[in-house]
């Protein structure tokens, strides 16, 4: 809708000129530019005639290879919360499965570990989507982030070690104990977020202060994974959009105020 290549390209935001290599680094220690209408116009023009409209010249054009469609400015359209909650939440936990499928070859559990935890899914509900990449959809989030779900995640899989190959109990423990500070920390952000009501300054700030410790702590804790595009509007966006709204458009066609990107 306003022409920009995709969440793989250089310049992938549209509510910054921010790149993929920069965002990597915390909001705090870099500089981002806004976009504007003006500037996707200008970058559009300028790829269609200097960057001759190759789409591998796109990166040096911000990005934009189409026109805007919607003469929205960009400062009205809703960080899309949902797709924000999906993604992010899908990224920790193929993270979590990868680990501990890793963990399940080193002790030849012969995929116990990993059907534990779809069993543990299973009882509290959540049945992934087979035919969609095992994805989730919004009411399976809201579920697995429940602090006592996310504890009988993470639980199941350190029993099981611990009835199978108890030597393995420490490690079972530190994977999981750290992947359950992920889902926590992420919960919080998710419960600052989801709503649709108005947001006092306190609140806004609280939810400020949740991203940018979950932020550092996927930093910290795994530094040889990405920041993903889903992860920088998280990071660089919610705040300022919901400080300029004074509340959050979590069904942003019931309020008719902003546009969905999505
Ligand atoms: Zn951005």
């Amino acid at each position: 809708m306003y022409g920009l290549s995709g969440a793989s390209g250089r310049h992938f935001c549209l509510w910054c000129l921010v790149t993929q290599e920069d965002s990597q680094q915390p909001r705090k220690q870099r500089f981002s530019q806004p976009r504007s209408l003006q500037g996707l116009s200008k970058d559009h023009n300028e790829f269609m005639t200097t960057g001759h409209g190759k789409l591998s010249n796109a990166k040096h054009y911000n990005n934009v290879i189409n026109e805007v469609i919607f003469n929205i400015p960009i400062t009205q359209v809703c960080v899309p919360s949902l797709h924000l909650d999906l993604g992010i939440y899908l990224r920790f936990y193929n993270m979590f499965e990868n680990t501990v499928d890793d963990l399940d070859k080193k002790i030849n559990a012969n995929g116990q570990l990993v059907k534990v935890l779809d069993e543990t899914l299973q009882k509290i509900n959540v049945h992934r989507q087979a035919y969609h990449g095992r994805s989730f959809v919004g009411n399976h989030v809201h579920k697995c982030l429940q602090d006592g779900n996310i504890d009988a995640l993470t639980t199941s899989v350190i029993d099981k070690v611990e009835s199978i190959s108890p030597e393995f109990s420490s490690e079972a423990t530190i994977i999981c104990d750290k992947f359950n500070s992920l889902f926590k920390l992420f919960a919080k952000c998710h419960v600052g977020y989801s709503r649709s009501d108005y947001m006092d300054t306190e609140e806004i700030d609280e939810l400020e202060t949740n991203i940018d410790k979950l932020m550092e702590f996927y930093r910290h804790e795994f530094p040889n994974a990405k920041v993903s595009p889903k992860m920088h509007i998280l990071e660089d966006h919610t705040v300022p959009w919901i400080r300029t709204w004074g509340f959050w458009v979590w069904f942003p066609w019931r309020t008719g105020r902003g546009a969905c990107t999505c």
